[in-house]
């Protein structure tokens, strides 16, 4: 029986309540539908989860959702419940279940209640996990946030890296899914690699954010007072400032408060009570600012972020990216300011002079895409698209004009000047 376009529309409706779908959402699930390995790259937000969740929900048996934080698979698996109105339709398989609540999971999948299983990849490596998971109907095999499996990723997991051996062990011709919002063409070559998916149709959307503003400034001793000028002039408007240590979390904050400014500070050595007191004030704007590191973001679903400030620059272009794509979500006004000075390069090598010489090497690349980035005169989206093997013309392109290399040109000379810093 073959699914028609009005079907998928209809399971649309009825499962998310939604009218449309966003982007390629609608050919991923008509790949994942015929049964095919396919991967999808889709920068965050862009409605991944839906691309494998749909299509589990209207097939037979269980799909397998892999995925690294326990977190978002709980948060996944209550929003499935939540919208099917049945507790067995998603379940959460990891070694905090006891035997009776483990029980329990197997026997929802065994009696066909479950559509979607997510677990971590530790517990796929349980021997007694394999079998069972062998023994039951798997419709396919979701891998989200799939550039764990990559040593160029920006969070690699050696557990992922074992995936494609246990989905053999699990089932002959399971179909796999990668998903992942990270766009470096390596990245992308190892996760089709690893997990031996050659064949898979791949689709990719844009990696553009025409409604961000890029812009690198020179970071001189005055770079507190220059970010305290501009946050001032962007009065009332909520706004991040990344910085590299928590020492100058805490120190920057403080300027900015002394200097009148509703910030407040964020780093993952605060303890859990102040953490989520200052995630909560910020969301709900009773401060303008929160100065982080780069413990804050993930998850933080604030729309109207309007600006984000490196204080320091991050340590690959993909980082850089992402905490940048924190900024306008909701379509508006979104800045990108980052302070850049050779020295902080090397700060960033140090971090990694400890390291096994493979990511050593690994860090190494990924900065000097950082220097060229900061120094470089080309437009700064241009750049960005490009590192994603994205091609963009900034004269048709959306958003050509936003960045500062593109308004305010360099003269050739100063060009050069700039990138001796
Ligand atoms: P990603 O995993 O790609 O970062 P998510 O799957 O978390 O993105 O989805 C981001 C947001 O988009 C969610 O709030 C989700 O409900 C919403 N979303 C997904 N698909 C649609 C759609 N077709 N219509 C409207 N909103 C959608
Ligand atoms: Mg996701």
């Amino acid at each position: 029986m073959s699914i028609t376009k009005s079907d998928l529309h209809a399971a649309l409706k009825k499962y998310f309540g939604f009218s449309k779908f966003k982007g390629l959402q609608e050919d991923v699930v008509e790949s994942i539908l015929s049964g095919k390995h396919t991967f999808v790259i889709m920068p965050t937000g862009g409605g991944k989860s839906l691309c494998y969740q749909l299509p589990a929900l209207m097939q037979e048996g269980t799909a397998i959702v892999v995925s690294p934080l326990i977190a978002l698979m709980k948060n996944q698996v209550d929003a499935i419940r939540g919208i099917s109105n049945e507790e067995g339709v998603a379940h959460v398989l990891n070694s905090s279940l006891n035997k009776t609540e483990v029980k329990r999971v197997k026997e929802d999948i065994v009696n066909g209640a479950t559509k979607l299983l997510y677990v971590a990849p530790e517990s796929l490596t349980k021997e007694e996990n394999v079998e069972f998971l062998r023994s039951v109907k798997i419709s396919f095999m979701a891998i989200d946030e799939a550039h764990c499996i990559s040593e160029w990723g920006h969070d690699f997991r050696p557990e992922y890296r074992n995936l494609r051996n246990i989905i053999g062990r699990i089932g002959d011709n399971i179909p796999i899914i990668g998903l992942t919002a990270t766009a470096t063409p390596k990245v992308q070559e190892d996760i089709i690699k690893n997990l031996g998916i050659n064949d898979a149709t791949t689709f990719k959307a844009s990696f553009n954010r025409p409604n961000l503003y890029y812009e690198v400034r020179p970071k001189t001793k005055d770079a507190d007072a220059d970010i305290i000028r501009f946050v001032k002039q962007n009065e009332g408007k909520s706004g991040i400032v990344y910085c590299l240590s928590r020492k100058r979390v805490e120190e920057l904050a403080q300027v900015l408060q002394v200097n009148g400014i509703k910030a407040v500070p964020y780093h993952a050595g605060l303890d859990a009570k102040s953490r989520s007191s200052y995630q909560d004030k910020f969301l709900m704007e009773d401060v303008d600012v929160v100065v982080a590191t780069i413990a804050f973001g993930m998850g933080i679903d604030k729309p109207d972020v309007r600006f984000v400030i490196h204080h320091d620059i991050p340590k690959s272009i993909e980082s850089y990216y992402q905490e940048t794509g924190r900024a306008g979500r909701d379509g508006g006004e979104g800045h990108c300011l980052a302070f850049y000075a050779y020295k902080d390069i090397e700060k960033l090598e140090k971090f990694t002079s400890g390291k096994p010489v493979a990511e050593q090497e690994i860090g190494q690349a990924l900065l000097q895409e950082v220097v060229a980035f900061a120094e470089t005169s080309i437009s700064r989206r241009k750049f960005i698209l490009h590192y994603f093997g994205e091609e963009f013309d900034n004269e048709t392109g959306e958003g050509g004009d936003m960045d500062d290399n593109v308004r305010y040109p360099k003269k050739k000379h100063e060009a050069k000047d700039d990138a001796k810093l």
